[in-house]
């Protein structure tokens, strides 16, 4: 793409499962890249150098909610969603689409595969994963986001939609859908995760 890794100033990291944090350690040694991640994700790195082999960089930046980062005329503003890991990261930010600005969400942790059982523990997960599902469709709201990214390419269809880009011609950027759709796909996520709570639930009031 043209692009040169020395160039890297963040890496901004989701969170901190294996294919997420991997290269960041060798990015941030290679080139001095500051590495930025959620608090508990650090801890969790820090804890367990070795889970994963070369993918334990050295803290640098621990985000807050709420946190700009600014290159150039790009800002990234970095939501705290805790859910996915304790430390997972959202982004709202601008693009520009033929010099048209476009509002994009990154949804750092899409499905839920914390332990839900035994209910003690899955419910109060549940409950922190629909409130940062709520709380970054709020931001996405904000910003009248139209573009939803997410934290692997089957969850928001990007595997789909670069193939759609070469044939665009004149048309939409494939990656618009529109505030209506992705404020549904925040939606869905809290469903999806209130059914999962209301079953085990009825687990504990059935006394399994
Ligand atoms: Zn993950």
């Amino acid at each position: 793409m043209g692009l040169d890794p020395k160039d890297i100033k963040y890496v901004v990291i989701s969170h901190a499962h294996g294919d997420h944090i991997g290269g960041a350690e060798i990015l941030q040694a290679k080139y001095n890249a500051q590495v930025v991640m959620g608090g508990p994700d650090w801890d969790t790195v820090q804890s367990y150098p070795n889970r994963f082999k070369s993918m334990a960089p050295k803290k640098n930046i621990t985000a807050t909610d709420g946190m700009k980062l600014t290159l150039g005329d790009t800002t990234l503003n970095i939501w705290l969603t805790p859910g996915h890991t304790p430390g997972t990261l959202s982004y709202t930010f601008t693009a520009y689409d033929r010099g048209q600005p476009v509002h994009v969400v990154y949804s750092g942790g899409t499905s839920y595969n914390f332990p839900t059982v035994p209910a003690e523990i899955g419910i109060p997960q549940l409950d922190v994963y629909m409130a940062s599902q709520k709380h970054i469709a709020e931001q996405a709201a904000a910003t009248n986001a139209t573009v939803l990214l997410s934290n692997h390419s089957s969850y928001d269809h990007a595997n789909y939609f670069n193939r759609m880009f070469a044939g665009r011609g004149d048309g939409p950027h494939p990656y618009e859908l529109g505030t209506d759709v992705v404020q549904r796909y925040f939606q869905v996520m809290q469903s999806c995760a209130a059914a999962q709570k209301i079953l085990l639930e009825k687990e504990v009031a059935e006394g399994k």
